[in-house]
């Protein structure tokens, strides 16, 4: 089965090319996703088919108008007879996160509703959107990157999409931890030696450093994730020395 990404934007274009290489066009090659830009302005129902206006009460710049938006809704919706989530880009969103991205993966279809200028009517919001997911605090000019992060993320949950050797499940953010560092051929590069317990072919002792390394890591670059994670008594216990060994040289 595969899994139906219906993107509602006015640059259709940015959306299908962005997404059309690399392990998300494999997989919509073998038709494990569907991505289909829909171009709002082909909903405009004005002569020049403009879609945007001054916002009422004044203010700088341009609103998106609420007609071609829920149009190009209705559009997909008539069409495949059935109202999906439909998830709007926004800076006042919740930040979309890996859980996220598993949830939504579990959709057969997805609405991504994409703005532009200084946003959208409030009123067709309020009409057709499910979800309100930011993808950081900060103001991008248009909701399209969001939009391709957010169905390059989903895309990597659905199964089949990622091979075997390009598995999700032990990535960063699983048990809210990051991931360890990885290494490669050769050996030693720039003087940088390989980790010896890598080479050592012990599985159990490179589970235990990668774990270990993991949760290193993630204490020192994201201590808000190391609070959420569940680590048993021994390995708190194993940080703290690791912390204090790193304090004292
Ligand atoms: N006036 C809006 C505000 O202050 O909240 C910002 C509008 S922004 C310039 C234009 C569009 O870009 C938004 O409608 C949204 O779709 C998208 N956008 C901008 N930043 C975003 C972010 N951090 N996450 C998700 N979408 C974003």
């Amino acid at each position: 089965m595969s899994m139906n990404f219906y993107i509602l934007t006015l640059f259709p274009e940015m959306v299908v090319n962005g997404l059309n290489t690399s392990i998300i066009g494999r997989a919509a090659d073998a038709g494990l996703l569907q991505i289909e830009a829909v171009n709002i302005r082909d909903y405009s129902a004005n002569k020049h088919q403009k879609v945007d206006d001054y916002p009422y009460g004044g203010g700088a710049g341009m609103l998106m108008q609420a007609q071609p938006v829920y149009d190009a809704w209705r559009s997909v919706v008539e069409r495949i007879g059935k109202k999906p989530r439909c998830v709007y880009a926004t800076p006042q969103g919740r930040t979309f996160t890996q859980q996220d991205a598993k949830d939504f993966a579990k959709e057969e279809d997805l609405i991504l509703l994409c703005g532009h200028y200084e946003g959208i009517d409030e009123r067709v919001l309020e009409e057709i959107v499910t979800d309100y997911r930011s993808i950081g605090d900060y103001v991008l000019t248009g909701g399209e990157l969001p939009a391709m992060v957010m169905v390059d993320a989903v895309s990597r949950m659905v199964p089949g999409v990622l091979g075997n050797e390009e598995s999700g499940s032990s990535e960063s953010f699983e048990g809210n931890l990051l991931e360890y560092p990885q290494y490669s051929r050769p050996e030693e590069w720039n003087g940088r030696k390989v980790p010896p317990v890598l080479l050592s072919g012990h599985h159990k002792n490179i589970e235990r450093w990668r774990r270990q390394q993991s949760i290193l890591l993630t204490g020192r670059r994201r201590p808000d994730l190391l609070e959420k994670a569940e680590l048993t008594e021994e390995e708190w216990n194993w940080l703290k020395e690791a912390e204090l060994r790193d304090v004292s040289g």
